[in-house]
């Protein structure tokens, strides 16, 4: 390897950030590069849906710029920088700034994707109604939420899933009116048990959210400073603006268009290794030995993983059991969701005076996952250590 060229790393989100901080650990002699599309802030994602409560704005939430970043990283940062293409032969990657559309190129020794996801196409929805609907996946994303937010009184959200549950919750809080629709017949319904669901859905109730399951929205119509939506049962609600929370698509286009693997996310192998020996992937844009996960914790031990062999040791993740913190904060909520949903297993669900403990079982007796809700949370540790790792 050319050892002039530097490692270029695509996405400055936690993933990119993380492995940047990690590499930096073991070699801080390599040249680094890191290109962004949006600004390069460093902050938290997972704080955007449970900020509003606690009065946090979306510049409290960015803890640091992307100039402090390429100090501590001793790194280049090229931010409001896309990468539009890839060229794997000539490892060299075309550059668009939004400045002005300036085009450059840039080559590299190694090259890590950590592109992320983008929030899934909507269903078609009739309408004039859309330019009152948000969706967030970034910090900017969140900043507009939050903006049209001021002086409204009266949320829409579509979407009941672990994004939705956590945006009802903090709106909820923070004094909004909060109406959730969801075609799914509970919350969380593709990772959580009816009994856990409906738990969640109590304790949101009491607290004042209204749901309205098993309905999508079949139109979205502006009307004076609000809107007014149908669902496909016929009934209406009225609203001042809508979040649609309803999924994540990863970003692999960049990897299409380069001709690498792609199935549900960028294919690699558990070294977090493409189809191409010197391009990686890691974060919400990997699916790795088969595994696309949109939380925190695999993209943190993918980037020590990788980060070892980037700096010359080649070594593989292994993803244990994963629990993620579910933050309804009515109800607090913790979920390892089963890997092999369809897989002959059955949820075994224990009721407590206080909450739910949910264990997923598979016919040969072993613990696949499992969802606890209030008090059952304490069983996270016991339960975490008894359950089948997600790479065995
Ligand atoms: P991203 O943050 O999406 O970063 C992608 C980066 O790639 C960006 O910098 C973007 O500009 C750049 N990029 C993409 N394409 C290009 C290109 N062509 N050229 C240049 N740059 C490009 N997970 C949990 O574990 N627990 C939680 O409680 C939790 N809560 C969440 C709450 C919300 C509201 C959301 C949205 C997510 C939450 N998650 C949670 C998920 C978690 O935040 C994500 O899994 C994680 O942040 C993904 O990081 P990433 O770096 O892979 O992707």
């Amino acid at each position: 390897l050319d050892d002039t060229l530097p490692i270029v790393i695509i996405g400055t989100g936690l993933a990119g950030y993380h492995l940047a901080r990690e590499f930096r650990k073991l070699d801080q002699r390599t040249p680094l590069v890191l290109i962004t599309g949006d600004d390069g802030t460093f902050y938290s994602k997972p704080l955007l849906s449970a900020s509003l409560a606690h009065g946090k704005s979306p510049q409290q939430l960015a803890t640091a710029t992307a100039e402090e970043m390429a100090k501590e990283l001793n790194a280049e940062i090229l931010v409001h920088t896309h990468v539009t293409d890839l060229d794997r032969a000539a490892k060299r990657l075309s550059l668009v700034s939004d400045s002005g559309g300036i085009t450059a190129e840039l080559a590299y020794a190694r090259l890590v994707l950590a592109t992320g996801a983008n929030c899934a196409p909507l269903p078609p929805i009739e309408g004039d109604g859309q330019s009152r609907l948000f969706r967030v996946n970034s910090l900017a994303d969140y900043h507009r939420f939050r903006t049209a937010l001021a002086n409204r009184k009266r949320v829409l959200l579509i979407g009941a899933g672990l994004i939705g549950c956590e945006f009802a919750n903090d709106l909820i809080q923070a004094g909004f009116t909060v109406e959730v629709v969801d075609l799914q017949p509970w919350p969380l319904a593709n990772l959580l048990p009816e009994a856990a669901g409906r738990d969640i859905q109590a304790s949101l109730e009491n607290a004042g959210v209204r749901f309205h399951f098993g309905h999508s929205i079949r139109q979205l119509d502006r009307q004076a400073g609000g809107i007014r939506t149908q669902l496909s049962d016929g009934t209406t609600i009225e609203a001042d603006i809508a979040l649609a929370a309803l999924g994540l698509a990863p970003n692999t286009g960049l990897a299409e268009v380069a001709g690498l693997e792609t199935g549900r996310g960028i294919v690699t192998n558990r070294q977090l290794q493409t189809s191409d020996p010197d391009i990686f992937a890691l974060g919400d844009c990997a699916e790795v030995d088969g595994h696309n996960l949109f939380y925190v914790a695999p993209l943190t031990q993918s980037a020590r993983a990788l980060a070892q062999t980037l700096a010359g040791t080649p070594t593989p993740v292994e993803y244990g059991c994963l629990p993620v913190a579910v933050k309804t904060t009515l109800r607090p909520t913790v979920v390892c969701p089963p890997r092999n949903r369809h897989n002959s297993g059955d949820w075994k669900v224990t009721r407590l005076s206080d909450g739910i403990v949910a264990e997923y079982v598979d016919s040969s007796g072993q613990l696949q996952g499992f969802a606890l809700t209030g008090s059952g949370i304490a069983q996270r540790d016991t339960l975490s250590q008894r359950c089948q790792p997600l790479m065995a």
